[in-house]
């Protein structure tokens, strides 16, 4: 029997972490981490995942509006 790891996900910069970590938010930005899809909740499986893998929802569209200004 094998146990799908599953990941924490920054919305915004993408940073990603082993759910078995303890972080709830980014370090980068202050963002909370995202454990499953804002839309369906489907577990993010991949550390790379931009999308859901399930629904195709954008993870950035959870990021909240406002806040720090954003400077890019
Ligand atoms: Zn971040
Ligand atoms: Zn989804």
């Amino acid at each position: 029997m094998k146990t799908a790891v599953t990941y924490r996900l920054c919305p915004r910069c993408f940073r990603a972490v082993p759910e078995a970590s303890a972080e709830v938010y980014c370090p980068n930005d202050g963002v909370k981490l995202l454990t499953a899809c804002p839309a369906c909740g489907a577990p993010i499986t991949s550390p790379y995942s931009h999308f859901c893998v399930r629904c195709g929802c954008d993870f950035t569209s959870s990021v909240p509006k406002g806040g720090e200004a954003d400077q890019n």
